[in-house]
Parts: C-alpha cells; sequence; structure tokens
C-alpha cells in the first residue's frame, strides 16, 4: 500500500522539531519517506516590524493570548489535502489509541500549537478547528503534545515497527491495559517469571495474559473496565 502521511505542525518554535521524531522508530521511518514532516513558523505571519503574534487578553488578566487573525493566516497558508485541522489544547478532547488508530490511517494532520495563555476563541470557530488534549495537565505550549501525537499516530503507519502484531495486543487495543511483560533472566534479585509463561502452553499462556490484563484493567483503571465490561453484559 502506498500512501503518504504527513504532518503539518504551526508552531511558534520550529526549531524544536522534529526534536524525538527524528530518534529511533519515527526518526528511521521518516528517512524511509513512510511519513513526512513540514514545520512551519506561525511568526512569519506576524504584524509589523516586530511580528508580533500576540496581545493582552480582552477583560485582563494575565498573560498574553495567540491573535486570531495571526493564527488563521498561518492556518489559510497551509494546504489540507484531506487532512484534519487540530489544535492541541488541555480544553480539547483527550486523545485516545482509537482517535489515534484513525488518525494514522488517514492523510495525515495539521496541528496548531499554541503559547501563551492559549489561542483567541474566534479562530477556533472560524475555521473549524478540532480541539485535543493529551492529558489533564498543563504544558507550556503545544509542541510537546504535537510530537506525542504524531509519534503515536506514525508507530501505527505499516512498515514502521517490525511486527505488526505488537500493536494488536498492547495497552487500550482491546479496551484493556497491557498484560505484565518479562525476559531473561531467569531470576532476577529472587524474583521468578511467573511459571506459566515456561511451560511452552500457548493457550495457557493466552488465557493467563488475559486474565492479568483484566486484573491490572480492573484495579488501575475503573473507567477502562466499565466501558471493557459493559457490551458484555446483557
Ligand atoms: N490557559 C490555557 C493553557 C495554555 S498552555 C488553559 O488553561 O486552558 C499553552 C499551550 O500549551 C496551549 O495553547 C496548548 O497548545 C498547549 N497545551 C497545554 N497543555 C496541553 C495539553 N494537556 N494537551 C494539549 N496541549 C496542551
Amino acid at each position: 500500500m502506498s500512501r503518504d502521511w504527513s504532518a503539518t505542525v504551526l508552531t511558534l518554535f520550529p526549531e524544536m522539531f522534529p526534536g524525538p521524531l527524528g530518534i529511533s522508530l519515527p526518526g528511521k521511518a521518516l528517512e524511509k519517506n513512510l511519513w513526512s514532516l513540514e514545520v512551519r513558523d506561525i511568526r512569519e505571519h506576524g504584524l509589523g516590524k516586530h511580528r508580533t503574534v500576540d496581545d493582552s487578553p480582552a477583560g485582563g488578566g494575565p498573560g498574553m493570548v495567540m491573535r486570531a487573525d495571526v493564527a488563521a493566516a498561518a492556518i489559510d497558508a497551509v494546504p489540507r489535502d484531506g487532512r484534519p485541522l487540530i489544535y492541541l489544547s488541555p480544553r480539547g478532547a483527550p486523545l485516545t489509541q482509537a482517535r489515534v488508530r484513525q488518525l494514522s490511517g488517514g492523510q495525515g494532520v495539521v496541528l496548531l500549537c499554541g503559547r501563551f495563555e492559549g489561542l483567541d476563541e474566534r479562530v477556533i470557530g472560524a475555521r473549524g478547528i478540532e480541539e485535543v488534549s493529551i492529558g489533564d495537565f498543563v504544558l507550556a505550549g503545544g509542541e510537546i503534545a504535537a510530537m506525542a501525537l504524531i509519534e503515536a499516530a506514525v508507530r501505527l503507519i505499516p512498515g514502521v515497527l517490525g511486527t505488526h502484531a505488537s500493536t494488536q495486543e498492547e495497552s487500550f487495543s482491546s479496551g484493556l491495559l497491557e498484560y505484565p511483560q518479562f525476559t531473561r533472566p531467569q531470576d532476577f534479585e529472587g524474583r521468578a517469571i511467573p511459571e506459566v509463561l515456561n511451560n511452552g502452553n500457548h493457550k495457557e499462556i493466552s488465557r493467563w495474559r488475559l486474565a492479568e490484563a483484566e486484573r491490572l484493567t480492573r484495579a488501575r483503571r475503573p473507567d477502562l473496565w466499565t466501558a471493557y465490561e459493559k457490551p458484555r453484559k446483557p
């Protein structure tokens, strides 16, 4: 299958890219042209001699807000090519593996990274921007969130990971957290690898792994557990 998954990132700090995306799996995949990255400096659309991109918040309060006209100019200069336009924002819909899978299967993404106190609300409505959060905490800017989204999507592009199987069984794919993993040595500071993993009985191993995945999910993520159980109940 030939396709070109491309990410365009709009940022005030283009020098942050590719950063971690140029290393290891995503970096090798970038070299192999399994995906492409274009980084654009929002400041090129800044106003006046100082290329101003922000101003003080209407109604007062601390900090600065990214101007709607500047953000819109930066957005309008990007060919969308069927890609969703996403603003990384703590107020957005929490990113899930299901959404990552969907994005990975598309043409790519156009990502807008905020800074300061955020973005003038009007540009979000005017350009039909989707807001996505990477968690209930506040970063200083959208760049690291954009990298997280891109890395999660890129590793699902066919050919990026060695084996396909590894993305089928991992955390969230089945609605469960992943079962615990072990490798050599057999004995680590008096702790043994669970016996069942040594006996070569693949049916038993699968059963044990499912039970462990369920136990961990129930204990650590009651929210995931409820969602997992629901469709099973009559
Ligand atoms: N005042 C804002 C936070 C601004 S943080 C608020 O309270 O909602 C500055 C920028 O960092 C944001 O514009 C956004 O692009 C990015 N950012 C911060 N936390 C994020 C998160 N959890 N997910 C995605 N982007 C985030």
